[in-house]
């Protein structure tokens, strides 16, 4: 089986000018529309009555229905790639956002994909779920904690029948990924300097780290000034995301190391738990759509959004700075929560 997909590696200085030759040496497939959008938001800013607030629209990366993880998998999949695979498998809940952007960038790529999913299969597929059977994946239903030792079987079952597949850990959060958020922090470097322009806090929704981690090493290698903090949609092992952004560092021959203080965690937004909707986040979801047109989703980035809105609504931050949210997707999955925001009507 031939891949259609070139792997292609800049060579430094070409595509990329910026770009420390380490870091343009990286194996990458395109499957991402960039630069995103950095946007303004006037009318948010001005509601809340705080800060300036911008908004990078990683939502509209493009692939399927956009959302963070197609970073990581410009970098994971040409990995999958490099090592021979004809397969890609990876595991996540029924609505992963991860899950939907893996199965897309697989059949971009010419690869299988095969999703473990933690749970029972619903009687009727919906949202993200629907869309993975669209792009062509094939669902394992696994309970939740065995999600990782199921991965595993099946990576050895389908090489028992000659095919060659590679594990795409939960979330893509693993050293190969993480460069997409490197990366990306010279894109953002790149447009803060057009637009003379400074940032004083990154924020954005925080899960199983990779983005963090890529984030902060990016942050290190950019010298980027300001303060780059996760919001917290499920518990978030520090010292794990420090070393992953630490050997994201080392994979890009870096010297800079990262300990858990380095990782800045705000962890007051956990709410009701995982996926659960609760006035924070609606009323996040609600307020940038009514503000400034944009929607934000019902797990990630409608209770990150809600998060910050609270933050400068208590004083967090001066007048004068600036509070970038880093919008990372999962507005499709508004369609799986219906319920949430439809008015009772008796
Ligand atoms: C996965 C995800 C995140 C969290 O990213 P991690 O790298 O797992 O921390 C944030 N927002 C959305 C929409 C996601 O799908």
């Amino acid at each position: 089986m031939s891949h259609p997909h070139p792997v292609c590696r800049f060579p430094a200085g070409q595509a990329h000018p910026d770009l420390p030759a380490s870091l343009a040496d990286q194996p990458r497939v395109s499957l991402a529309a960039l630069p995103t959008p950095l946007q303004e938001a006037h009318r948010l800013s001005r509601t809340l009555g705080g800060c300036r607030i911008l908004i990078k629209r990683d939502d509209l990366t493009g692939l399927a229905a956009g959302g963070n993880k197609v970073r990581k998998l410009e970098y994971l999949i040409a990995d999958a790639i490099e090592h021979g695979a004809d397969c890609v498998i990876t595991a996540g809940g029924p609505q992963s956002n991860h899950c939907l952007q893996t199965a897309a960038a697989a059949s971009s790529a010419g690869l299988g994909c095969d999703l473990v999913l933690g749970g029972e299969p619903p009687q009727e597929p919906r949202g993200n779920l629907l869309l993975d059977a669209i792009h062509g994946a094939t669902i394992h239903w696994a309970p939740w904690e065995r999600r990782g030792l199921v991965m595993d079987q099946l990576a050895s079952e389908l090489r028992f029948t000659g095919s060659i597949p590679y594990v795409i850990p939960i979330g893509g959060s693993n050293a190969v990924g993480s460069v997409g958020y490197v990366t990306a922090m010279f894109e953002l470097r790149d447009q803060l300097a057009a637009a003379s322009c400074s940032v004083d806090h990154i924020l954005f929704a925080t899960a199983s780290g990779g983005t963090q981690a890529g984030l902060v090493a990016g942050a290190a290698l950019t010298a980027f000034p300001g303060k780059v903090t996760g919001i917290a949609i499920e518990r978030v092992d520090r010292a794990h995301v420090a070393a992953v952004a630490s050997a994201t560092a080392e994979g890009l021959g870096a010297d800079r190391r990262f300990c858990e203080e380095d990782i800045q965690v705000n962890d007051d937004y956990l709410g009701g738990g995982y996926g659960v909707v609760g006035d924070l986040e609606r009323n996040a979801v609600e307020f940038l759509a009514r503000t400034e047109g944009i929607l934000v989703g019902p797990v990630y980035t409608g209770r990150a959004l809600g998060g910050l809105m609270d933050m400068v609504r208590k004083g967090a931050f001066d007048r004068g700075e600036t509070v970038l949210f880093w919008h990372t997707g999962d507005q499709n999955a508004l369609h799986a929560y219906a319920q949430e925001f439809i008015e009772p009507t008796d």
